[in-house]
């Protein structure tokens, strides 16, 4: 309850003091990229101070494990309207190590909801609609092969450009460091 009184409280002088005058610039990105990474709270500065990107810069989209999990879901929208409409010519998908994702079981995550007073009876109605929970709520084994898999379905989108290069990369959530997974430059056509 206070946490909303705080944020209403420090977001009117944020306003009042003209502080968000740092932060002015335009809905297009001056490097003409998106991100799609992980919503990991360490992540939400370092990833990119890291590459060097300020406000303004990046588009940023972000869920739980930096993944695109279906082709026509609101993450791969997100990213063609970036390059569509807002004129993103390439593409980074960063995973990070130790991220949440990795290794997920479903059956701890329902588990977690039964505690909270989420009803047999409810995963039984959803399993009879033909949701797969377990497959839902099931994480990646390896980063890697998440980021790989990822940067293949935005490839390899019907509706995505040939162009636009899409590359792969992890970063450690301590220090920063990149590792590249797989560069755009050796797939887009020129
Ligand atoms: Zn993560």
């Amino acid at each position: 309850m206070s946490l909303l009184n705080d944020i209403l409280t420090f977001n009117e002088k944020f306003v009042s003091e003209k502080r968000y005058e740092d932060y002015i610039t335009t809905k297009f990105p001056d490097k003409r990229l998106v991100i799609l990474t992980c919503m990991d709270t360490r992540l939400v500065e370092l990833v990119t101070k890291a590459i060097n990107m300020k406000n303004g810069d990046v588009k940023i989209v972000r869920n739980a494990g930096a993944v695109v999990s279906h082709p026509f879901g609101s993450i791969m929208r997100s990213l063609l309207l970036a390059v569509y409409e807002l004129q993103a010519d390439e593409v980074l998908v960063i995973g990070h190590h130790d991220c949440g994702m990795s290794g997920l079981n479903a059956d701890n995550v329902k588990s977690s909801m039964k505690e909270r007073g989420i009803s047999e009876d409810t995963f039984d109605t959803l399993e009879y609609a033909g949701i797969n929970l377990d497959e839902w709520l099931t994480g990646f084994s390896s980063v890697e092969e998440s980021v790989a898999h990822s940067v293949d379905m935005i490839r390899n989108h019907p509706l995505m450009h040939d162009e636009v290069p899409v590359h792969g990369l992890v970063i450690d959530p301590a220090t920063g460091k990149l590792d590249l997974v797989a560069s755009g430059y050796e797939t887009a056509e020129e």
